[in-house]
Parts: C-alpha cells; sequence; structure tokens
C-alpha cells in the first residue's frame, strides 16, 4: 500500500525550472530520505507536496487523493505535518501556545509531546523566541505532530544544531518511527544517521529523482556522483 505517491513532478519559479520529473513512494510507516547536494530541489520536492508551491505537471496522490486537484487548505487536513527549514515557530507565544495553537484532534496531546521531549515540558511556560536553537527545532517537529499528521515531512531539522543536540533530535525520530508509526520523508546531510533511520532513500539532483533503493545499497560511486561525499 502507499500513502503518497510522486509521480514525475515538475515545478518552475517563474521562469526558472527546478524540478525536472520527481518520483517516489511512501508507504505508511515508511521512512523515506530524500538525499542530494545543495540546491538540487528537495525543499521545492516538499514544499510542492505540501502545496506551498505549485506544481507545473505530474501528480502527488495522498492517501488516494490527487492532492494537486484539491485546494491547498484541504490538502494540508488530509495529513501533512511539515517541519520547515529554518524551525518556524510563533516567537511571541509560549510553547505550550504553540502547541496548542497547532492542535487538531488526534493521539497527539501535550502530555505525549512531553513524553517525547521531555525538555519542552520544562519550557512550557517560556516564549518561544527565548529558546535555544535545538528547543525552537523540537518545538517545530512538536507543532507538527500536534496537528496529527499521517506524513511528517522533516526538512533538514538537524541543521546549524550542536551534535549533542542533533542526537537527541535523531533520537526522537527513531522514537517516532518505532512507537508511532508515522511515515516520514526526511531531508538532511547526516549520511550515517540516515543510513541508519531511513528505510529507503531517494537521490535528487538536479531536479530529478535518479536513484532509489535501500540506504545500505548506496554505493560509495553513487554517493561520489550525487551527495559529494
Ligand atoms: P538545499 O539543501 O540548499 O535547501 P535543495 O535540494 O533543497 O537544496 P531547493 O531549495 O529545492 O534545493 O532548490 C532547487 C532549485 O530551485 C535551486 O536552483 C534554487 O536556487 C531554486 N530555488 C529555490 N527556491 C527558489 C525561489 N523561491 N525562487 C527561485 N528559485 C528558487
Amino acid at each position: 500500500m502507499t500513502l503518497l505517491s510522486v509521480d514525475d513532478l515538475a515545478m518552475q519559479y517563474g521562469s526558472s525550472q527546478a524540478l525536472f520529473g520527481v518520483s517516489f513512494d511512501v508507504a505508511p510507516g515508511e521512512v523515506v530520505a530524500l538525499m542530494g547536494r545543495n540546491g538540487m530541489g528537495k525543499t521545492t520536492t516538499i514544499h510542492a507536496i505540501c502545496r506551498m508551491v505549485p506544481a507545473m505537471s505530474g501528480a502527488i496522490t495522498f492517501d488516494g487523493q490527487d492532492l494537486l486537484r484539491l485546494p491547498s487548505f484541504r490538502a494540508a487536513r488530509l495529513g501533512l505535518g511539515l517541519v520547515p527549514e529554518g524551525r518556524r515557530c510563533f516567537a511571541p507565544l509560549t510553547v505550550e501556545e504553540n502547541l496548542i495553537a497547532s492542535a487538531r484532534p488526534g493521539h497527539w496531546d501535550l502530555a505525549r509531546i512531553a513524553r517525547l521531549f521531555p525538555r519542552l515540558e520544562e519550557r512550557r511556560d517560556q516564549k518561544a523566541a527565548s529558546l535555544s536553537g535545538g528547543e525552537q527545532q523540537m518545538l517545530a517537529i512538536a507543532r507538527a505532530l500536534m496537528t496529527n499528521p499521517r506524513l511528517l515531512l522533516l526538512d533538514e531539522a538537524t541543521e546549524g544544531l550542536a551534535p549533542v543536540v542533533r542526537q537527541e533530535i535523531w533520537a526522537a525520530i527513531a522514537t517516532l518511527k518505532r512507537d508511532s508509526g508515522l511515515a516520514i520523508v526526511v531531508v538532511d546531510k547526516a549520511l550515517k544517521e540516515l543510513n541508519k533511520i531511513a528505510d529507503r532513500a531517494v537521490i535528487i539532483a538536479r531536479g530529478q529523482s535518479v536513484w532509489t533503493g535501500r540506504p545500505a545499497d548506496l554505493t560509495a560511486d553513487l554517493a561520489d556522483r550525487y551527495l559529494g561525499v
């Protein structure tokens, strides 16, 4: 069974084409890593799925529904939980207010968030603006979870964080995979961590998906050619 299916997606910003044919599937409970060098189209792919940028052609199906035919507010309600690059939270609101503002009915609530991120529980009455970068990232993930998504999309969730904080974020993602069975699309540069957590990897190069497989099957040659490692 397929939860998300992206088929030959193309997209352009004004006259500049960014995607030329991206295709991949995500099954329920599966963790799929989008990999590739900077500027190759990973963020654009995620934004197109979340209907933040318009697709030019191709198809995106989520839970059997043609996403590109739905108005974007309806698409969001189907259960796409985006954790955007740059962890945007409502800075003047407290941690708890941020979480409540995102809440939609389902099994994620404040108590469950507190178990996943005890640090957020400790800071629940603090304004988001006063949190550390790592805590803001936890809050961004927690906000997406409070929408009770069926697919979580994480865009560079560990970027710019101290190694110890990164490990906390990876541990939380691993817990989500193990305990909640949530499907996750993850964009990150940490290959070692992606190899551990992802069931499948999709390499995006120059706006096209050029390889899909198990992370364990990613050869040194592919990594050298497409990931620059
Ligand atoms: P990164 O890891 O740097 O975020 P990425 O793989 O996510 O890279 P995208 O951000 O999707 O890449 O960018 C794909 C292409 O689209 C790049 O050439 C980029 O310059 C271009 N692009 C991205 N956003 C815009 C925009 N708002 N307007 C015009 N071009 C854009």
